[in-house]
């Protein structure tokens, strides 16, 4: 696999926090929390948080409601943006989940019915790849195994979150008792409520965090519901994505690892209910059609998920004691691939913003620390999510004054080389302010001796 350039030397590093310590706060460890940070919700969001924070010197607990099993075994995959990967290279835990994705290197993007094509290739970015197709499965293993080796974060699970009560100085997290199976399953360690600094909700869209903290957010339900599956197609992909704007909705083909596919087949609800309980033979049949023929007959393997689409936009990303992360902030639909690429940038934005303020001597959980977070983060998001609305909105649609437009608009991109570098700049979250995790040189000085925290990872025994 081609390796992809480092781009953190020409991507602006550093966070303009221009804070100075509060004289009345004294660092955690002599205040009696349990942690300084819980993160609630261990998916890939909340995972990356946890890892970005290996260097901070903060002791972090990231609490999961699923059994590891479970967490890891959801069928998804992901476009990954360069953004992301490099994010994961400034980790360090890149280089054990790269073997195990696959990486296109042109994206073609057509409107249905028409021959004109737009090719995006690696020229464009200077780079060899334009991007990578990762499993969750992948994502979210190695980044546990990455965690184990982080000898300040604890990871409990299967252990939900029922109740959060902010104070002044610290936030109560209180985790619900385990369940019979769970108590079996040997789970009784676990603690009934963890005292920490400040509380990140990485808990997912219908983020009870956010919802417990009263953060109003802003957002619709789409006509239309995705359907995912995988294919093992005849003929070799040939490394290239292809998203098809069809009125129905975006057709997305993936290259995945194993010479496979993904397709995100998106359509009104009842069509898509009905593409998912159509006999495999048939259901094949239709997707040749909307395929072609250039990679040859298509075998479905596994089964077919359906995710009805959504667009939600939280007003705001901090609270004292309190910040949001992924999807609990911001939910957009599929087209382009940007939410989970949204989650790691933010997860890579507050680790530096956190580990920054902790270096020098701040409260992590001061809201004006963490609005320096929400400074950086919520425009930026609110355009890519913006732009995934005007795209699906757009293209799903026959209405004649629109179809001219915006076959124009395809032509423009494809004639037109710096519309077609920007597009894909902004698309693969390369231009605006950049997130490498590490701290500048300047910062680095400030850094004291990290904690003496003895490792303590309690897993279910069923993971
Ligand atoms: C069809 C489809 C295709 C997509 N394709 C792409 C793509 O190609 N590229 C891309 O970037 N994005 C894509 N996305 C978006 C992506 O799936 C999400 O943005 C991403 O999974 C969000 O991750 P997260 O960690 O923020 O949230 P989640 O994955 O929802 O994780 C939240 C975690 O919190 C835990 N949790 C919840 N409540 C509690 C509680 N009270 N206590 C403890 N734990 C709790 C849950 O168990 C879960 O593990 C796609 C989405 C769909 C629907």
């Amino acid at each position: 696999m081609p390796q992809v350039e480092r781009l953190s030397s020409i991507f602006p590093s550093v966070v303009g926090i221009s804070l100075h310590a509060r004289e009345d706060y004294q660092p955690s460890l002599t205040q009696g929390f349990d942690y300084d940070l819980a993160i609630v919700g261990g998916g890939i969001v909340g995972a990356t948080l946890a890892a970005a924070l290996k260097d901070s010197g903060l002791r972090v607990v990231v609490i999961e409601a699923q059994p590891q099993s479970v967490a890891v075994a959801k069928g998804q995959a992901y476009a990954i943006h360069l953004s992301s990967s490099h994010i994961y290279e400034e980790i360090g835990v890149w280089d054990a989940i790269a073997p195990q994705v696959e990486y296109f290197t042109h994206v073609h993007l057509s409107d249905a019915h028409c021959p004109h094509v737009v090719k995006f290739r690696p020229a464009d970015l200077k780079t060899p790849v334009l991007g990578y197709v990762a499993e969750h499965r992948v994502l979210l293993q190695e980044l546990l195994q990455f965690l184990k080796t982080c000898d300040h974060v604890d990871w409990l699970c299967p252990a939900q979150v029922i109740a959060t009560h902010y104070h002044r100085t610290g936030v109560e997290v209180d985790i619900a008792p385990p369940t019979s199976a769970e108590t079996e399953g040997g789970s009784t360690a676990l603690p009934r409520t963890v005292r920490v600094r400040m509380v990140v909700a990485a808990d997912g869209a219908r983020s009870q965090i956010r919802q417990q903290a009263g953060i109003p957010t802003q957002g619709w339900d789409y006509w239309q519901s995705c359907l995912v599956a995988t294919i093992a197609p005849e003929k070799f992909h040939n490394h290239i994505a292809y998203e098809r704007f069809w009125p129905s909705g975006p057709f997305a083909i993936l290259p995945i690892a194993k010479d496979r596919c993904r397709i995100v087949w998106t359509a009104p609800h009842t069509q898509a209910q009905a593409l998912l309980k159509l006999p495999e033979d048939e259901f094949i049949a239709l997707l040749q059609q909307r395929y072609g023929s250039q990679m040859g007959k298509l075998t479905l393997v596994g089964q077919r998920f359906l995710f009805p689409a959504k667009w939600m936009h939280s007003k705001q990303y901090v609270a004292p004691r309190l910040a949001l992360v992924g999807d609990a902030a911001h939910t957009c639909h599929p087209v382009g691939g940007q939410g989970l690429n949204l989650g790691i940038r933010d997860a890579a934005a507050l680790a530096q913003v956190l580990q920054i303020a902790q270096f020098r001597g701040l409260d992590i959980g001061d809201i004006q620390v963490l609005r320096q977070y929400q400074q950086w983060r919520r425009r930026q998001n609110w355009l890519a999510l913006g732009l995934t609305d005007i795209l699906n909105r757009i293209f799903s649609n026959r209405w004649f004054v629109v179809v001219p437009i915006r076959r124009f608009g395809l032509k423009l991109l494809q004639w037109i080389t710096p519309l077609r570098v920007f597009t894909l700049r902004f698309m693969a979250g390369l231009s605006g302010r950049w997130s490498p995790t590490g701290l500048s040189p300047s910062d680095s000085k400030q850094r004291p001796s990290p904690h003496l925290v003895q490792q303590k990872i309690i897993f279910d025994n069923k993971g």
